[in-house]
């Protein structure tokens, strides 16, 4: 059988997931063939393959795969798996979600015997199948730009945020990969040249004893790489014994979704943090010398206009302007299929049409205001897309100054830190902006 899988993009990141099924289905017979369309650029004819594949791995690779199927003949077996397989289903009903690599629904579609030596929690992914770690997302420090892989120690998340689309499909579960194949595949990412890698983990103390043990080990086989991770404002203060540990085991940042400073918008998101635990996560971090590097979603039909000033507020009163994606200041709220936010209440009201093109509902804002100011904001970025990030927060600051009246600038005599992030700075709860797509489709992703 001639199958054929495609991944449209997966934040910059290799889509492993390909790799292990690529395992799951290598029994000797089939044939398999991958393209990663955020990197490759290769013209296909769908109906050659008997069977096609599509990762669905967020909200972002869905919208970009919609776009490349829309009007093409298709084969006749098709599935869907990842994150985003129950929503692009929705559109695309005539794929089948296959979201259990080790459940029979794979094998009774395509009717062929899967490898069942393939453990998706003990089997080392065999990535060799994919375009280069070299070709991805890397880490950029100071004027260094270096390799970077990925890994998860779990996967879901025990947390159901009302905004995210991890708890439509987990529903509050978390499962975690075995501690071999974890350590086995940084060291095949090592190999490959990696400097750094990624825990790709929704939640990295989600299981904090057991992201903790995998770092140790990791940490004393391989004492020069770096990591980074993601961890809510909740477990940083939570766990701040573990927080502390990091530094030492070669944490060099921490990604973390502070969203918004509105305490309103963070209760209906189920976010379990307020605008104080904010600040108390940042002084810890600054305590223990671990960049956070906060996401933002300023944007929800509940936004008040004194937001924006108290977010500039917070990043300007801890310095963080060199750790703030300038994007991040844009980001409006998504509603897939679904969604948890549409059981609430509160979005009843503002809450429109679905619109099957970009996977996500409609809604408007309380003061017709914010979107004005969102869409100046968002045009700015589209518009100075070239420019270094440190002079586009500037510039957003200024069109914040401008609409509010509001001086935010303080500090004159600020001076500019040099801080590792990655060249890739997409985050999964967002929703896709045209520059985004532009800089995937073109390849433009990386450094
Ligand atoms: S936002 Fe983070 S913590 Fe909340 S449900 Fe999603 S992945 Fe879990």
């Amino acid at each position: 059988m001639k199958i054929l899988l495609l991944s449209f993009y997966d934040l910059g990141k290799q889509p492993k997931i390909i790799s292990e099924l690529h395992q799951k289905l290598s029994n000797g017979t089939n044939q398999i063939d991958i393209v990663d369309y955020s990197i490759e650029e290769k013209s296909l004819v769908l109906t050659d393959y008997d069977a096609l594949g599509v990762y669905a791995s967020m909200h972002t690779a869905s919208v970009l795969a919609e776009e490349f199927l829309r009007g093409k003949r298709l084969p006749d077996k098709l599935f869907v798996f990842g994150l985003y397989a129950k929503v692009f289903s929705e559109i695309y009903s005539n794929f089948n979600i296959i979201q259990n690599f080790e459940s029979e629904d794979l094998e009774s579609l395509l009717k062929v015997k899967l490898n069942s030596e393939y453990s998706f929690k003990h089997s080392v992914p065999d990535r060799t199948v994919l375009p280069p770690i070299t070709d991805y997302s890397h880490i950029v420090d100071g004027s260094n730009n270096l390799i970077a892989g990925s890994v998860e120690t779990t996967y879901g998340c025990k947390h159901e945020c009302t905004h995210c689309p991890v708890p439509i499909e987990f529903k509050g579960m978390f499962k975690t990969f075995g501690t071999e194949k974890i350590v086995q595949d940084v060291s095949n990412q090592v190999e490959a040249g990696a400097k750094h890698i990624s825990f790709n983990d929704p939640d990295f103390f989600n299981g904090p004893k057991h992201a903790l043990k995998i770092l140790e080990l990791l940490n004393s086989k391989h004492p020069k790489i770096t990591y980074d991770s993601t961890i809510k404002v909740e477990h940083i203060l939570k766990y701040p014994q573990y927080f502390q540990e990091l530094k030492d085991l070669n944490m060099l940042f921490v990604i973390s979704a502070f969203e918004t400073t509105n305490d309103q918008v963070l209760t209906i998101l189920k976010k379990n943090h307020t605008a104080d635990d904010l600040k108390s996560a940042v002084e810890l971090s600054l305590e223990n010398s671990i960049d956070i590097r906060p996401t933002w979603m300023p944007f929800s039909p509940w936004t008040e206009i004194k937001d924006l000033i108290n977010i500039i507020n917070l990043i300007e009163n801890y310095k963080l302007r060199e750790t703030v994606a300038p994007i991040q200041l844009t980001i409006k709220l998504l509603i897939p299929k679904n969604s948890l936010i549409l059981s609430s209440k509160e979005m009843n009201p503002y809450v429109g049409d679905f619109d099957p093109t970009s996977f996500s509902y409609q809604w408007n804002y309380h003061n017709p205001e914010i979107d004005t100011l969102q869409k100046q904001l968002f045009k700015y970025v589209l518009d100075n897309e070239s420019i270094d990030e440190y002079e586009q927060y500037l510039g957003l600051v200024d069109i914040v100054e401008s609409h509010t009246g509001v001086s935010l600038i303080k500090d004159a005599e600020y001076i500019k830190r040099s801080v590792p992030k990655l060249s890739e700075t997409w985050f999964c709860c967002s929703e896709p902006n045209k520059i985004q797509l532009d800089r995937i489709k073109s390849n433009k992703a990386l450094i």
